[in-house]
């Protein structure tokens, strides 16, 4: 399938502040593609073999008795982690769920990611596909399925799992663009999960807000229970400063919908170059201008951007830019960051460090695994924070125990276990808790729910 892009040629932004897509040349290269295929082979062997290695013993512990099975080490972090906690408060604002159309979940991802013919897209999804434990593509999304739910049940006491449903790319006349839609998770796929498992999972909802039913949308699914919103403007194409967004805003604010958004560079997923400038953590401001409760995925611990309101060109850590932003009087009370990231090896220690000296800050954090990324050896390494000072060799090998059975269980043990290396400072339980400011979602999801509805 041939990818069309309805921006090609035009400028980055749209007079109306609505983003356009860049072109594909760089993904063209031939020895680009080359390079990539070479350099992945080994990430994806190693991590499908960790992977399928994980999923085999996560079956074992179900037959034997789950988490005592661990390492006496292991056990002892797990412990640990618990310890002081409420378990029944213990919240993940951030767990995102796939599907690729083996059941009919209405949930699919780029075409192309099946195909050798793109092969950056290719190696992307493969490596999520053995960490979201799939071996078998026939049964991708039972499987996928199932191992979210393993992994979801197994803790000491689990946590409630805030389900992302991820929309579409849309074009600047508010239609759906599937040529530039990696990854589309339907608004009713994950209300069913949350209604069919509702101790372990919360619905969090997702619309593009160019969408012509923009606003019935969130109106249908603030009915059905839902709290939060989530975009990931870089790769949906939404530019959170456009002044197209005030609608969307005034009814999210009208409804008391928080908004949890991406900041910083994406990587994660296949995202156009030319659309990074999206995740400037600054573009959310003209939400929290509106009233709105936005919550910062990942702290934006990731990437450079210019500051926008500097008027220079020379870009700044977008961390940096999160950070301004949080010590900003007029914001108190609206904006909050989620912490999945700062664990993660390409934010270097500085993000994770400042953090935790910010004692400040804590009330306004909330707790996010980014799963499956905590899947991914190459993530998050242990190794390199035992390193950094972070943690000891002992827990190094007890956390990586941990993640051989659960990497869920593997994120919130590691950031409850991680130290200040000079004051041996530790994040404080309330991190790991639902907000009080900021429900995942109604306990109880409503019978409103259409059956894989966007
Ligand atoms: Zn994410």
């Amino acid at each position: 399938m041939s990818k069309k892009n309805p921006f090609r040629g035009k400028d980055k932004k749209s007079k109306t502040g609505t983003p356009a897509r860049g072109g594909e040349k760089r993904r063209r290269r031939l020895p680009s593609a080359i390079a990539t295929v070479t350099a992945a082979v080994r990430v994806l062997t190693d991590e499908a073999g960790t992977a399928a290695r994980s999923a085999r013993r996560t079956r074992g512990l179900r037959r034997h008795g789950r988490l005592e099975t661990l390492p006496p080490d292991a056990r002892a972090l797990c412990d640990l982690a618990y310890e002081g906690l409420q378990p029944e408060l213990l919240a993940d604002y951030h767990v995102h769920v796939a599907g690729v159309g083996t059941s009919p979940t209405g949930a699919f991802v780029h075409p192309r990611a099946h195909s050798m013919r793109d092969p950056r897209r290719f190696v992307r999804f493969a490596v999520f596909r053995r960490a979201y434990g799939i071996t078998d593509d026939a049964r991708a999304d039972e499987q996928f399925l199932s191992r979210l739910l393993d992994c979801a049940k197994w803790y000491p006491s689990p946590p409630r799992h805030g389900l992302l449903a991820f929309d579409r790319f849309h074009r600047p006349d508010g239609s759906p663009d599937l040529a530039n839609t990696e990854l589309y998770v339907p608004n009713g796929y994950v209300f069913r999960l949350a209604a069919d498992n509702p101790r372990l999972f919360a619905p969090v909802i997702s619309v593009h807000p160019q969408r012509p039913d923009a606003l019935e949308a969130l109106e249908h699914w603030h009915a059905a229970g839902g709290r939060i919103v989530k975009w990931l403007p870089n790769v949906m194409g939404i530019n959170p400063a456009s002044p197209s967004c005030d609608p969307f805003y005034e009814m999210m604010r009208k409804l008391g919908l928080s908004l949890l958004s991406h900041g910083g560079t994406e990587h994660a997923l296949e995202t156009d170059d030319s659309l990074q400038y999206l995740g400037n953590p600054q573009r959310l401001e003209r939400a929290l201008s509106h009233g709105v409760k936005v919550i910062v995925a990942h702290c934006a611990s990731l990437g450079r951007m210019p500051d926008l309101k500097q008027r220079t060109k020379k870009p700044v850590p977008c961390f940096d830019l999160f950070m301004n932003m949080m010590d900003d009087p007029q914001w108190e009370g609206l904006l909050f960051g989620e912490i999945s990231g700062l664990v993660q090896a390409n934010r270097g220690e500085r993000p994770l460090r400042t953090i935790m000296e910010r004692t400040d800050l804590h009330e306004r954090l909330v707790n996010g695994s980014d799963y499956p990324i905590p899947a991914l050896r190459l993530t998050i390494i242990p190794r390199r924070l035992a390193r950094q000072g972070f943690i000891d060799t002992k827990q190094r090998r007890g956390l990586e125990a941990i993640r051989a059975v659960n990497p869920l269980l593997f994120d919130l043990v590691l950031k409850r276990t991680v130290r200040h290396p000079e004051t041996g400072a530790q994040l404080p339980a309330r991190i790991f808790y639902e907000h009080p400011d900021l429900p995942l979602a109604t306990k109880s999801i409503g019978e409103s729910i259409v059956e894989n509805a966007g």
